[in-house]
């Protein structure tokens, strides 16, 4: 039987004077003397040397082996960029903005945590330096301070501690893992690191432990592991007054023992708690390789945690997950992914991981190409493949070419997934080349456009803001007996997530109808459509909504289910 131990608790206790949001309406005498006690156990990844190194994953395969545990966990971004969230950030540069059942629009680790743990996670689980600095602007403005000069320390640190605090006592978690984006180093992560650092001294060390990401590159043909960057690494973070526990060390092949122990000798950190990621097929794999080394083990002892549960049945299950998440090689399907944003594959992340959690379910291994929409000049290209895919996507640049992948599909009768904007472009390659509608488009290209067959959402009309302004979350959708959708996801009500502000234009649908494509599925009391369907296709299929962000390893969403079995 699983068992839990509450013996060493630990009992962090914090003022939280600003706490913005949610400590409106109360004064500053009484939110001095509110303080959040939690048992929750804290994980603070940190990351050295160099952007990209996989804390994300690292923070993930941490939070699911205490889930394997059957410990309660989540996980937290931290994001120091001035952004109030990631609503507005190019995902070529930035990756995918990954959208929460509750809206926000979130750094695509976000995405990495749901798929991992399997549950979702709220808006407030990615904290911004935006946010928190408005939070306490907020507070100062509403005299919240009584006269106190407000400063980074202690104002803006405690606000950081007080939403963390916040997030584990109302979710009532043993463990919540904390990521704290960008390189240490960077100023400004500065008060993130240093709210982790009093957070660690106020619980002790059986209440925080801290666990460092850092790179040992092998730049000879002899495969000589370099350790002077990590080095450096943690020099830096001792700098600030942290001293990491364990160091969860990037590199291409298993770290040796003599690097183990030279990373371990000048870092002040035990030798077995220098942890080998090395590169593996699947990141899914990641939560073996570190529990191979030991960590569950040496974490519940630094934790005091003791009588580790015996949880073979959860790792059953995921071994099978990720056992089926690898290759298929006997049976390959080939999916042109044609987007906008495609010099970066983490720019449409989920998309990508969702094909492969569908082809997983067919047994199949799904092979995606990205191609340039702009480059769409001659669909001949896209010949070859096996089934088209249209990611979402905002903009005129490129939109041509998306139109005329979504024609040639229907044409080629070649399976086609259209989501968001490949699902409004859908309609308009429908408009002009089937109905006839000559300069048929949305109303996002051309505003000129006699017919908007895709148009403004009215709500939007009066909308001047650019962040967080589009339709967001999950909304109900109600699918249509009878029809493609229904087959797929059964006819009743769903909820599905949305981002997006524009629409399929009602006056038309009666005349698309006509013309052989069905809308299946509508939301908000038949005010907008969901999905389109051509019935008499091998398989054409738009969605309004992003049915990426639900999907999981061994869970894949239907659609996608759908479309990769339809190749
Ligand atoms: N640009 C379109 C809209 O705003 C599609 C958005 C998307 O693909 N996420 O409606």
């Amino acid at each position: 039987m699983p068992q839990k131990t509450r013996k060493h608790r630990t009992n962090v206790q914090i003022a939280c004077p600003g706490s913005g949001a949610r400590q409106t309406g109360q004064n500053i005498q009484k939110t001095v003397a509110c303080y959040i006690n939690v048992q929750t156990k804290f994980i603070f990844v940190t990351g050295g040397v160099m952007s990209g190194l996989g804390k994300g994953v690292t923070t993930s395969s941490i939070a699911k082996l205490l889930q394997l545990a059957d410990q309660k966990v989540s996980c937290v971004k931290i994001d120091p960029y001035l952004n109030y969230d990631a609503g507005t950030m190019n995902p070529v540069t930035h990756g995918e903005v990954f959208v929460t059942e509750d809206g926000g629009e979130c750094d695509m680790d976000i995405g990495n945590y749901e798929r991992f743990l399997n549950q979702n996670i709220p808006k407030s689980h990615n904290i911004t330096t935006a946010q928190v600095y408005s939070s306490v602007i907020d507070a100062e403005r509403k005299g919240k301070y009584l006269g106190a000069c407000v400063q980074i320390i202690p104002h803006v640190t405690d606000e950081i501690k007080g939403r963390i605090l916040q997030i584990a006592k109302d979710e009532d978690l043993d463990f919540l893992i904390v990521e704290c984006g960008g390189t240490v180093g960077d100023i400004e992560s500065l008060p993130f690191l240093e709210a982790l650092r009093q957070m660690r001294v106020e619980s002790g060390p059986q209440g925080v432990i801290f666990v460092h990401v850092t790179l040992a590159p092998s730049l000879d043909v002899v495969g000589e592991q370099k350790t002077k960057p990590t080095q450096h690494s943690v020099q830096e973070l001792r700098r600030i007054g942290i001293q990491p526990d364990f160091l969860a060390v990037r590199c291409t092949a298993p770290l040796h023992e003599k690097t183990r122990e030279k990373i371990g000798m000048f870092t002040n950190v035990s030798a077995t708690d220098v942890l080998s990621c090395h590169d593996t097929g699947s990141i899914f794999e990641v939560p073996q390789m570190l529990y191979d080394q030991g960590i569950m083990d040496a974490m519940f002892t630094k934790f005091h945690k003791v009588g580790m549960v015996n949880a073979s049945a959860n790792w059953d299950r995921w071994n099978r997950i990720t056992r089926d998440i690898s290759n298929h090689e006997d049976k390959k399907t080939r999916i042109a992914m044609v987007g906008k944003y495609v010099t970066l594959a983490d720019s449409y992340v989920s998309v990508n991981q969702a094909l492969r959690h569908a082809g997983a379910h067919a047994k199949r291994s799904v092979e995606i190409d990205w191609i340039d929409s702009d480059s769409v000049a001659d669909c001949s290209m896209l010949s070859k493949y096996d089934g088209i895919l249209v990611p979402g996507g905002f903009g005129t640049r490129g939109a041509e070419g998306i139109i005329k992948a979504a024609d040639y599909a229907r044409q080629k009768n070649i399976p086609y997934l259209g989501i968001c904007f490949g699902f409004q472009l859908a309609a308009v390659s429908f408009g002009r080349s089937v109905l006839n509608l000559g300069d048929a488009n949305t109303s996002e290209i051309s505003k000129e456009t006699k017919n908007p067959v895709v148009d403004l959402l009215p709500e939007q009309k009066e909308v001047s803001e650019m962040g967080g302004s589009l339709r967001l979350g999950a909304n109900e959708i109600i699918i249509r007996d009878g029809t493609v959708a229904s087959g797929i996801y059964g006819a009743g009500t769903i909820k599905k997530r949305h981002r997006h502000r524009y629409e399929i234009n009602k006056e038309y649908i009666g005349e698309f109808e006509k013309g052989g494509m069905v809308f299946s599925a509508e939301s908000d009391g038949g005010k907008r459509m969901e999905v389109l369907e051509i019935p008499s296709h091998k398989f054409y299929l738009g969605v309004q909504f992003h049915p990426e962000f639900n999907s999981r390893p061994g869970f894949p969403e239907e659609v996608f289910a759908a479309f990769v079995s339809a190749t």
